[in-house]
């Protein structure tokens, strides 16, 4: 219909050129001008919902697309905007005199919210919208449509419903040229805040006259810096990009016997340096790399592989079809998914510290009364990386320095946070790895809590991960805890997951003391560790009795065979 389209590609999740479904729309459209844009959102800064480290990482795929942008035409780049969309498109459709909107479907509950009230903006506008699929192997929609209307909760759902759908189609090559951007000048300034956050930040370190608030401190769109945005730096060592994204895909295929005989349960999560899977999911995250594009690569090599290759759920295509598996549940639960309220396909459990627990029935007794200020200190020495068990606070801490650990110390650390150990509620732990992943993907870092927690997808509670025994599998040495807990750095290999059994003519020989709770890390010239913040194997007892209380009720309510003890053990 349009003889000369003028067209915005707003970027999000999918900060790549290539097998990009919605850009190749865009380009379809043969546009005289075509506006690659990226707005601020303040939900995603509001609220510290992500520290520096993920910052860090987006501006580093923000830059990187930009340059790529650049290279295919000098006239153009990413136009980062600093105001919220829903501000900001009314006024920019006028000023920029738009005709279509294309972006990349995005089934996250908050994302689906936004994007339905940008699309009514666009309608008011009379600006055509193009949504394309292109975050994951299937579009989560289609997955849930052909799981019967229902979230998928298992591999073989996500299976079914995608052999239903058809083939996973295969990448799309990135575009050789781009056309001009349009004029970029701008009447408008941000009238008012777009949230609390206020970019209050950006105006202190601006010279406030001069600032545009939309535009940036040069007014030139530019990717901001973690400067310009007030963040602590980043202490992450792992960069963002889809040129670093592609070229770790190229490696990891080059590598055709570890591409094709991938099996997850096998990979160490103790190794670092490399670590023993891909750590491509902060790219699959901000859409450096496309899902489609890993899964035909790793696909195509298991295809022509002349040994034994691996299959999904345990091979690198099957961890695909985990996160799509998470994407599906996701997209048909929407908000209530992130939450035990409200959530029908989430077990509730009274996350608490029940106060006795009667051994005969393993009902609690008397009320659940919370002994919150202990389950808060355990929260709190879990969260700091000081509970005492060097394997979690190795994992803890690597967490916060690094932005990512592996998904078997990711196993670890929930469990021990919930079921396993402290009991608290598993909202709280994903709240954490919400602030501290540079992966963090909502569908799945909720889905996987609830999977650790037994609360949904998964419901073995009483297989717990020791914090000794389950690392000392993989790391007899304890080369893993003694890079991230150095005050541990010269303990014997014997003593090293559970250093409160050295004696203490060692522990002073090897430099630290083990006592305390962690808050201090030094005496008389020597280190502190502290010692265990409880009895492992009786805390496993207690959060086992709490679990199968739990699951009963769940299950029976108050039928009078769960309290008469004749209840079936699960
Ligand atoms: P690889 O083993 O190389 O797998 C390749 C890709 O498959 C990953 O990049 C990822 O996109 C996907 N994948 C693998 N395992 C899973 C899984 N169990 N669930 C979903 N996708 C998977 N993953 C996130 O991407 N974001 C999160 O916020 C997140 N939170 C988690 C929270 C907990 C408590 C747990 C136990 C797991 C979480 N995971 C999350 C899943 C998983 O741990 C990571 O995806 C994986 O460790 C990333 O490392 P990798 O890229 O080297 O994985």
């Amino acid at each position: 219909g349009y003889a000369s389209p003028r067209v915005i590609y707003w970027f999000r999740t999918d900060l790549r050129l290539h097998d990009s479904p919605a850009l190749k729309a865009a380009l379809d459209l043969k546009p005289e001008c075509l506006y690659p844009i990226w707005t601020w959102d303040p939900h995603y800064v509001y609220r510290a919902r992500a520290g520096p480290n993920r910052w860090q990482f987006l501006l580093d795929c923000q830059n990187d697309l930009s340059n790529s942008i650049t290279k295919l035409n000098p006239n153009s780049k990413l136009f980062v905007i600093r105001v919220a969309p829903q501000t900001l498109f009314s006024k920019l459709f006028r000023e920029w005199q738009i005709t279509h909107l294309v972006f990349e479907k995005d089934t996250d509950a908050y994302a689906r919210e936004r994007d339905d009230k940008v699309m009514e903006l666009a309608k008011e506008a009379g600006v055509e919208v193009v949504v394309k699929t292109g975050r994951t192997l299937y579009d989560p929609d289609e997955l849930v449509k052909h799981n019967k209307g229902k979230p998928t909760m298992s591999i073989s759902q996500v299976q079914a419903a995608g052999a239903k759908i058809g083939h996973i189609p295969r990448p799309i090559p990135a575009p050789k040229s781009l056309p001009d951007p349009g004029k970029t000048e701008l009447s408008f300034d941000q009238e008012k805040p777009a949230s609390d956050l206020d970019f209050n930040a950006i105006r202190r370190n601006a010279d406030e006259k001069s600032y545009n608030a939309l535009a940036g401190p040069n007014g030139d769109f530019a990717v901001p810096t973690m400067e310009e945005l007030g963040l602590k730096e980043a202490t992450t060592p792992h960069r963002g990009g889809e040129t670093i994204a592609l070229k770790m895909l190229d490696e990891i295929a080059a590598n055709e016997d570890y591409t094709a005989t991938f099996e997850k349960p096998k990979t160490a999560p103790t190794a670092f340096e490399p670590q023993a899977t891909t750590l491509l999911s902060p790219h699959l995250h901000f859409g450096s790399l496309s899902s489609r594009e890993f899964y035909w690569r790793a696909q195509d090599i298991v295809s022509t592989y002349a040994g034994k290759a691996s299959h999904p759920p345990t091979s690198l295509t099957g961890q695909l079809l985990f996160r799509d598996m998470y994407f599906g549940a996701q997209a048909a639960l929407g908000h209530a998914f992130a939450q035990t309220y409200n959530n029908p396909h989430c077990r509730f459990i009274p996350w608490h510290l029940p106060s006795s627990i009667d051994p005969k029935t393993g009902l609690t007794t008397g009320t659940y009364l919370v002994d919150s200020a202990a389950a808060e200190i355990f929260f709190q020495r879990w969260k700091e990386g000081r509970t005492g068990f060097p394997w979690i606070d190795a994992l803890m801490r690597q967490l916060r320095q690094e932005g990512w650990i592996h998904h078997l110390g990711r196993h670890a650390v929930a469990c021990f946070l919930t079921r396993g150990g402290c009991y608290v509620d598993w909202e709280r732990g994903a709240a954490v790895f919400e602030e501290w992943l540079i992966d963090h993907e909502a569908a799945c870092n909720v889905g996987n809590w609830q999977w650790l927690s037994c609360t949904a997808f998964f419901a073995q509670f009483y297989r717990c991960y020791s914090p000794v025994a389950f690392p000392r599998k993989w790391d007899k040495e304890g080369a893993f805890v003694r890079r991230y807990v150095p005050e541990l750095e010269r303990f014997d290999a014997r003593f090293v997951y559970e250093p409160w059994r050295a004696p203490v003519a060692d522990q002073k020989r090897w430099g630290c003391l083990i006592k305390g709770d962690g808050v201090e890390t030094e005496e008389g010239g020597f280190k502190v560790y502290p010692k265990p913040m409880f009895d492992f194997a009786e805390r496993r007892e207690i959060c086992i009795q709490g679990m199968k209380n739990a699951y009963r009720v769940a299950l029976y309510g108050n039928d009078p065979k769960v309290l008469d003890g004749s209840w079936r053990e699960l």
